[in-house]
């Protein structure tokens, strides 16, 4: 079997532009290592300079351009100096999360040796965790509105809307996941001590699902402690499921936990292949450090690894290129060159052949 995998590389905007190179040079190393043939077709739209010339953040027919890519690879969006952040998210990055039905946000949180994470005593290994966030419904629904307003009985309403399809494809998306690891272990967030009509009803689907997967051990814990637990004992989370809001919060929460935003990845999917999902670093384009090729690559490459494995899922060998991305990841993070936020003086380009050096070398 011969596949070719179709990929939409889209840089984006500030440091987008810059690690996005760095991403494509670890990703195509170990498409040669392990055999994978990749298509990349790159894209200048959905940046912010496209909207300078154009009036619009992507061109009319950005749907059609897509549809037919297995994945589309995005690295940063966003230049507040010429576009206000709503338009330029809401016009792009949300517009694949909803018309791809990309439902499952991604992100992994783990800690690595040679890299401080913010809470004191945390080792390499003791942070390993999957966060998995419902991306299309939820709290973050537009169903509500304000009532008598400017008078002083002004009233704002906003509902949470869950759909039993929409919660059970996300819970069993984690326990699916779970399934695939060590530890097989699921927590699922709730707030059903408090909200008493959403959460109860999402704790129900939870058992639904938890019941089908009799190999899978699993908890749930309210938002408010899981929290803290994130902080106190993140090493005894696996993967850990919750609602878009809840999802938003820890999945910040969690990577901030293992140090830099430098290395967070993530993962948008619709799972079903229906549409391309798309893998993006979780920062943003941080015109602050742009231009100068100091940002830390290693965000970028890793969403690229987990691109990789979601591809070829089955063959096996996306998810042997993703190991040896994230080995290589792990080597140069324990002692290669690092960038500033890592506290090196490394560039951008110096981290990211480093890391696509070992990944080829190994070969
Ligand atoms: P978003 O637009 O995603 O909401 P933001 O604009 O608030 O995010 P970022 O662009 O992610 O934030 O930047 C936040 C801070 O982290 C900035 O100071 C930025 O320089 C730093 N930062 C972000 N990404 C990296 C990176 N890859 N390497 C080093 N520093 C980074
Ligand atoms: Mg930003």
């Amino acid at each position: 079997m011969n596949t070719t995998y179709k990929i939409a590389v889209l840089a984006g905007d500030g440091i987008g532009k810059e690690v996005m190179p760095e991403g494509l040079r670890a990703v195509s190393a170990a498409a040669r290592r392990f055999g994978i043939t990749l298509e990349l077709t790159e894209f200048d739209w959905a940046s912010c300079d496209y909207y300078a010339a154009t009036g619009g953040m992507m061109p009319e027919d950005w749907k059609a351009q897509l549809s037919g890519m297995d994945a589309i690879y995005f690295g940063a969006v966003g230049w507040p100096a010429i576009v206000p952040d709503h338009i330029s998210l809401w016009g792009s990055l949300l517009k694949f999360r909803r018309e791809f039905d990309q439902y499952i946000n991604l992100r992994p949180a783990q800690t690595f040796e040679g890299v401080r994470s913010p809470l004191a005593g945390r080792a390499a290994g003791d942070i390993d965790m999957m966060i998995v966030r419902e991306n299309t419904e939820g709290e973050y629904s537009s169903v509500g509105g304000i009532m008598y307003e400017g008078t002083p009985h002004e009233i704002v309403m906003q509902q949470a809307v869950f759909s039993r399809r929409g919660t059970e494809r996300v819970l069993k998306y984690a326990f699916e996941l779970a399934r695939t690891r060590a530890r097989k272990h699921v927590t699922v967030a709730t707030k059903s001590n408090g909200i008493s009509i959403s959460m109860p009803w999402w704790d129900a689907r939870a058992a639904e699902v938890a019941g089908t997967y009799p190999d899978v051990a699993w908890d749930k814990q309210h938002i408010d402690i899981l929290c803290a637990r994130f902080v106190l004992q993140p090493q005894r989370f696996d993967v850990v499921v919750a609602s878009n809001l809840f999802g938003d919060i820890l999945s910040d929460l969690g990577p901030a936990c293992t140090g830099t935003i430098g290395l967070a990845p993530s993962a948008n999917l619709n799972p079903e292949r229906n549409f391309p999902s798309l893998f993006e670093p979780v920062h943003g384009s941080a015109p602050d450090i742009y231009g100068k090729n100091i940002a830390n690559p290693v965000a970028m490459i890793w969403s690229g690894a987990m691109m990789l494995d979601f591809l070829t899922k089955g063959s096996g060998a996306g998810r042997q290129a993703h190991d040896a991305i994230v080995a290589a990841i792990k080597s140069v993070l324990a002692s290669g060159p690092h960038t500033g936020d890592l506290g090196g003086n490394a560039s951008t380009t110096e981290m990211g052949q480093a890391i696509a050096r070992l990944i080829s070398d190994a070969a």
